[in-house]
């Protein structure tokens, strides 16, 4: 068993003991939170009030539902269904021990314990704020890549300002391709709409904006309906990806259906004002095509203070975020702690903490690894079921590997065998394969979860540890289609178009929802979708 002792042992750098530079004048440790996205407000959500003082700092006052972004892109929801007032949230549940801080965090010091702010609108007077702990969500960036022309021309899809700049995009090109005067040439180029990215994001938005076209703009405009294209973009050989084969076929056959354009094995080079330029892979062929709107759902990137951290601390600039042990903390660090689509996973090495891992197994062999992996896998999510694939031909034929080696280096004759050196060097091979969570809101709100309820317990203050690392659960995927159509994978069922995974999209969402409002106006906009056309202004 390791015990208590043993486990501030493994983990010798948090044993160092919290020690504050700002000295808190509150009765409760002060709480400075990053960001107002997911992570934030499933944190301040179940963050014990009575315990600890509140601040949260965002340049942007409100939460952003991002699931439905797509929808609002297309006219089907509304904004403010999908944005949730963040002073108005926090309030609910810390009355006047919480600030709200409306700026940008500049820089983060985490040697005076201190958050440099400044404030939206660009004045250049900094400000800073101290905390006994702080806790970053500040989020991610679309990565252009640095592809050119993209910041300039393509448009994103994070923020409802983005959604709401496509949807007036795509009626505006519908109005310009209306007027008398313009050549047919010209009419397929404004109707043109390429998506970039064959990840969810990238699909829904698709799916979307063909259902708006087929299902209501031909309508509208029907001496336009020919000249109307949505093409999709994708550098691999399938739609979405990371959920099964047989969803990413269903998505092809619907969109088949429903006009979509997929281009697979190409990537985009260039975007300009008027057109963008494709790439195939394969060949690297080129072709210039003509369009009316390019839509950038293509791959994440780390923001400026991310960035600004990440060389503050040393880290790989390759990770895209932070790196952050089992229990959150940002390395290196006793009382900041990261979480969302910011932060990286990268549990304490096994192979680094051999001692330990053999007081638990008592032997070094992987039978006695396996028995014992439930007690192991709290302290190293490596180990856990869903992340250690013992049973697997890919971690199979790696001890075979390893194994053949020791034999060939003892001599062969049976003298390798199972010993600390091959038990060293599967411990290395399971550290190695490790994947850490997907930046998903799934996932942002799991964490912040985790992290609030180990602040309420105690565990985690004062450069402790917890009883347990933090290790997500996977509850499913899901990505609309547009209309009716939903595809679900989940670790239970499967299931690809028809009316149960349409029904669970919308119940899982009214769920999900962080206030009634939003499950009122939901329902509202879900109601109306039926009874009247979409709101269509520009
Ligand atoms: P965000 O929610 O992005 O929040 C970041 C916050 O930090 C923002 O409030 C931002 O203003 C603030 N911020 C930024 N910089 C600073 C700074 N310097 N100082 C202070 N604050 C700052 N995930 C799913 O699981 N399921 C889905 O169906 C799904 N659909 C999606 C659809 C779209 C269109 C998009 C874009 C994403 C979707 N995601 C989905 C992913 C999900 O939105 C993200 O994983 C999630 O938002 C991550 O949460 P977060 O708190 O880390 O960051
Ligand atoms: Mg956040
Ligand atoms: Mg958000
Ligand atoms: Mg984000
Ligand atoms: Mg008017």
């Amino acid at each position: 068993n390791i015990n208590f002792t043993q486990r501030i042992n493994v983990f010798k750098y948090h044993s160092r003991g919290y020690s504050s530079a700002t000295p808190n004048t509150h009765s409760r440790p002060r709480v400075v939170v990053l960001g107002s996205g997911w992570s934030s407000i499933f944190f301040v959500k179940h963050l014990n009030p009575k315990q600890f003082d509140l601040t949260v700092v965002s340049p942007r006052n409100y939460f952003t539902f991002t699931p439905l972004l797509p929808k609002i892109m297309s006219g089907m929801a509304n904004t403010i269904t999908a944005s949730e007032p963040f002073l108005t949230f926090m309030k609910k549940r810390f009355k006047d021990n919480s600030t709200f801080v409306h700026a940008n965090c500049v820089d983060v010091d985490t040697k005076s314990n201190s958050v440099t702010c400044a404030p939206v609108d660009g004045a250049n007077t900094l400000f800073s704020i101290n905390y006994d702990y702080l806790v970053i969500g500040v989020g991610s960036k679309t990565n252009s890549f640095g592809i050119r022309g993209v910041e300039k021309y393509a448009f994103f899809l994070k923020e409802v300002e983005h959604a709401e700049k496509v949807f007036q995009r795509v009626l505006d090109n519908f109005s310009a391709a209306s007027m008398p005067f313009v050549s047919d040439e010209e009419r397929r180029r404004l109707l043109h709409f390429v998506v970039v990215g064959g990840g969810p994001t990238g699909v829904e938005s698709a799916g979307e904006l063909s259902v708006l076209m087929n299902d209501y703009l031909s309508k509208v405009y029907p001496e336009l309906r020919q000249f109307v294209k949505v093409s999709i973009v994708e550098g691999g050989k399938r739609l979405l990806p990371t959920l099964r084969a047989e969803s990413s076929e269903y998505v092809s056959r619907v969109f088949d259906r429903n006009n979509v354009n997929m281009c697979f094995g190409k990537v985009v080079c260039e975007v300009k004002e008027h057109s963008c330029v494709l790439k195939e892979l394969a060949t690297g062929q080129t072709e210039e095509i003509g369009c009316g709107l390019v839509l950038w759902a293509s791959g994440l990137k780390e923001t400026e203070l991310v960035s600004k951290l990440q060389k503050k601390l040393n880290m790989p600039e390759n990770s895209r975020a932070l790196l952050v042990d089992q229990y959150l903390r940002l390395q290196g660090t006793d009382n900041v702690f990261c979480l969302g689509d910011c932060c990286r996973l990268a549990p304490t090495r096994l192979s680094d903490n051999l001692e330990a891992v053999l007081n638990a197994t008592g032997s070094p062999t992987l039978e006695a690894l396996l028995k014992n992996r439930p007690k192991l896998a709290r302290d190293f999510p490596q180990v856990r079921r869903t992340k250690w694939k013992f049973k697997e031909e890919k971690f199979k034929s790696a001890v075979a590997e390893i194994m053949a080696k020791s034999e060939r280096e003892a001599g062969g004759g049976g003298a390798g065998g199972e010993t600390r050196e091959t038990f060293l060097e599967i411990l290395k091979h399971i550290d190695n394969t490790y994947t850490p969570p997907f930046p998903t809101a799934q996932n942002a709100k799991q964490e912040a979860i985790y992290l609030a309820k180990m602040f309420n317990n105690g565990s985690l203050l004062g450069g402790g540890i917890a009883k347990a690392g933090f290790g997500e659960h996977w509850k499913g995927t899901l990505a609309s289609l547009g209309g009716y159509r939903v595809v679900m994978n989940s670790p239970f069922v499967n299931l690809n178009g028809g009316l149960l995974p349409f029904f669970f999209w919308n119940s899982i969402y009214l769920i999900l929802f962080t206030s009634c409002k939003m499950r009122a106006l939901f329902i509202v906009d879900l109601v109306m979708s039926f009874f009247t056309s979409r709101h269509i202004i520009s």
